[in-house]
């Protein structure tokens, strides 16, 4: 915990009110037990889980990005339009029951002959009875492999995208028709993204140049600044080397963090490396990083995620008071010195 504190920029008057960061409890409510199991990681855990099991499913990303939604149950069905003044909560085929997401997906007669001709035959009972979570956490991380070779959560993730589009091109398109032999449909959909992978994998590969990276020295009256954060054994470290354009080394440094993320660790990088330059009277900086995320960070106007916003407002007060810096991403190996500082830093 005091490492987590350690890893906190000191307030600053510049700085604005301070904000909860953390979903809170399910309603989005604070509660001391939301607090308590975000200091111990549990929900950070939680969803990391999840997250990587989504994002590695060999699926297109559209169809990624629909489980995501699935998975905080974030569907406009009827049922969560209709408090919202937009129609009857109820299915456009079933008399008088509510569209939930669970109704379009599985139970509604439309959905379940789709699945009656995908199921294997001893899964479908435990398939129609659960409720909403379980179905979804158990089907995710079902890789089973079916008859032809398809893994069964893929399958399933395919079918819900489908089931869903299908729903909406019924609802605002009069001349759309649902396809008669859907499980065919599906099957082929999967096959055809795993085989245009493949195979766009294979024309990379043949493409692929290697290119020798080494680190570039700034330009004439220009010092340049790498900077680098690390993550080691849970405690995060920063580091960074000042060199002049003959790339002779003016000074470095190599910093304790606490407890952070790399990419707060490459953001205390950046900070206590243009502090170190500011204290030496450079002014002219290529600040040079291998983190393409603080790149594009510190490079637009927005203040980015939550967790590193108080260090990006530090360093753009820098620019501010007369720095200037100009950003480059560099390869990993080309920042090596950055490198082996932040790891040291960890120690
Ligand atoms: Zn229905």
């Amino acid at each position: 915990m005091i490492n987590r504190i350690k890893a906190l920029p000191p307030p600053q008057n510049t700085d604005e009110d301070d904000e909860r960061i953390w979903p809170g409890d399910r309603l989005g409510r604070f509660t001391i037990a939301s607090a308590y199991n975000l200091l111990c990681g549990y929900c950070e855990l939680a969803v990391d889980d999840m997250w990587n099991n989504i994002w590695k499913m060999e699926v297109p990303e559209r169809v990624r990005y629909f489980i995501w939604r699935l998975r905080y149950g974030r569907l406009p069905t009827n049922k969560a339009c209709h408090p919202w003044g937009h129609g009857a909560p109820y299915c456009g085929h079933c008399v008088g029951v509510e569209e939930s997401i669970i109704h379009v997906l599985r139970d509604c007669p439309l959905a379940h002959d789709v699945w009656n001709h995908l199921l294997p035959m001893q899964t479908r009972l435990g398939f129609f009875t659960c409720h909403y979570h379980s179905w979804f956490q158990h089907n995710m991380l079902n890789y089973e492999k079916l008859e032809g070779g398809n893994e069964w959560r893929v399958v399933w993730a395919v079918t819900c995208y489908h089931l869903w589009l299908w729903r909406n091109k019924e609802t605002f398109d009069y001349e759309f028709v649902r396809p008669r032999y859907a499980s065919q449909v599906i099957h082929h959909y999967v096959e055809n993204y795993i085989s245009a992978k493949s195979s766009s994998s294979f024309i990379m590969d043949k493409a692929r140049i290697n290119i020798n990276v080494r680190w570039e020295a700034p330009r004439n009256g220009w010092i340049s600044l790498n900077t680098d954060g690390a993550v080691q054994h849970g405690v995060a470290g920063c580091g960074g080397v000042l060199r002049d354009y003959q790339g002779n080394w003016i000074t470095g440094f190599s910093k304790f963090i606490g407890t952070a993320s790399v990419f707060n660790a490459e953001l205390w990088g950046v900070y206590a490396g243009l502090c170190l330059a500011r204290q030496r009277g450079i002014n002219n900086i290529e600040l040079q990083i291998d983190s393409l995320a603080v790149v594009r960070n510190l490079g637009d106007d927005s203040l980015g995620s939550s967790e590193g916003k108080s260090l990006v407002r530090r360093v753009r007060n820098l620019f501010q008071e007369g720095l200037n810096v100009r950003i480059q991403h560099v390869y990993r190996e080309a920042n090596r010195v950055a490198d082996a500082l932040a790891s040291m830093g960890c120690e």
